[in-house]
């Protein structure tokens, strides 16, 4: 039976990309050799490598003046990372769920930590707005898009004081204007790559300013400056995200995948919406994630989660049992998601609510 797969994390990525990497597993690039034994300074991983961080810039309209890194460690090593290299003193947050928390946690050892705001109070169901950012915090983060609460900052926003963004969940699926930033991260393994990379993009006169010592493998300029190969990088990963970042290109760059996403994200709330069985968790339509859709059963049909589970199980859906801090379902619509597995999905919940 066809499988959907609606995992939040490793999950779906193009045919393309598995289909590539398998093929390179057993023989890279015509050399004979598998690239999992291979030199990473061999001109074929060399090439992988400077084709990846140029199809990224290319992608996202990268201007001059930022640097692509890919290196190990996952966003969790960047809710370090970011206040190593970038707060002496004072910067702001905006706590809009777990992953946001934990950056947030991170960077209070290095100084003086301002939770702008944050949507706690209703289990992290709405983004935050009409906050004020102190103008004195050497930056602001934000966690575009929660995927573990399903919200989204679908646009870039803009504070006065430098942004870092998390977006871990939704990079590549929208423009973004990436001058509004001064850095941008995350862990590969939503919408680029299987884990074991983390992408970075920075502003390198952002750089430099700190007035501690940086850890070498935790200073951005080592690996600005070796080209993300001052250690071995995670050379299947890389060539992954690659294979993603042709696909990307191919399917028509980022407008054409967001309308994508807007189209798949809208049939999926539509049904929830219209659905007696079911309700979404975030109300607002413009703080809904189309990466991650979050849904739980309505107060009264709330004994029949467990058979919509094992229902839409037996339809060959997987992985869209909502995260345990929200419960109920979540479908995670990445950009590799094809529109049938959402009509699927939908069919589902409509045979369902036939039956009950
Ligand atoms: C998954 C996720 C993380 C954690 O990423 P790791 O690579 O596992 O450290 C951080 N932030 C967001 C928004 C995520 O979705």
């Amino acid at each position: 039976m066809k499988k959907h797969n609606f995992y939040a994390g490793p999950s779906i990525l193009p045919e393309d990309t598995i289909k590539n990497t398998a093929d390179a597993v057993l023989n890279f690039a015509g050399t004979g050799l598998s690239l999992l034994e291979v030199s990473h300074r061999g001109k074929e991983f060399v090439a992988v490598m400077d084709q990846a961080q140029a199809l990224f810039k290319e992608l996202l309209d990268i201007p001059e003046g930022y640097e692509v890194l890919f290196v190990g460690g996952g966003a969790s090593t960047q809710f370090c990372m970011v206040p190593y290299n970038l707060m002496n003193k004072k910067a702001a947050y905006l706590n809009t769920g777990a992953w946001a928390n934990k950056a947030l946690k991170e960077a209070k050892g290095f100084g003086e930590v301002v939770e702008v705001a944050t949507s706690k109070d209703k289990n992290y169901s709405y983004i935050p707005k009409n906050y004020e950012v102190p103008v004195d915090a050497e930056y602001f983060h934000i966690t575009t898009n929660n995927t573990i609460y399903g919200t989204e900052i679908k646009k870039d926003i803009e504070v006065g004081v430098p942004l870092i963004a998390d977006m871990s969940s939704d990079i590549f699926s929208r423009p973004v204007d990436v001058s509004k930033y001064t850095l941008i991260y995350g862990g590969a393994q939503k919408n680029l790559a299987p884990s074991g990379v983390t992408f970075v993009i920075v502003k390198k006169d952002a750089l430099g300013k700190m007035e501690r010592h940086i850890p070498t493998m935790l200073d951005y300029r080592t690996h600005i400056e070796k080209g993300s190969m001052f250690n071995t990088p995670p050379v299947l990963p890389v060539f992954s995200a690659l294979q993603t970042l042709n696909w990307l290109k191919e399917k028509g760059g980022l407008v054409a995948m967001e309308k994508r996403n807007i189209e798949k994200a809208g049939i999926l709330y539509d049904e929830i919406d219209r659905n007696r069985l079911f309700k979404a968790t975030v109300n607002d339509l413009e703080d809904r994630s189309l990466m991650n859709i979050c849904f739980v059963m309505n107060d009264e049909y709330k004994e029949l989660e467990k058979d919509f589970f094992d229902f839409a199980t037996a339809q060959g859906m997987v992985g869209i049992k909502g995260h345990r801090s929200v419960g109920g379902f979540r479908a995670s619509t990445y950009n590799a998601l094809p529109k049938e597995s959402v009509e699927a999905l939908v069919a589902a919940m409509k045979e369902f609510e036939v039956k009950h």
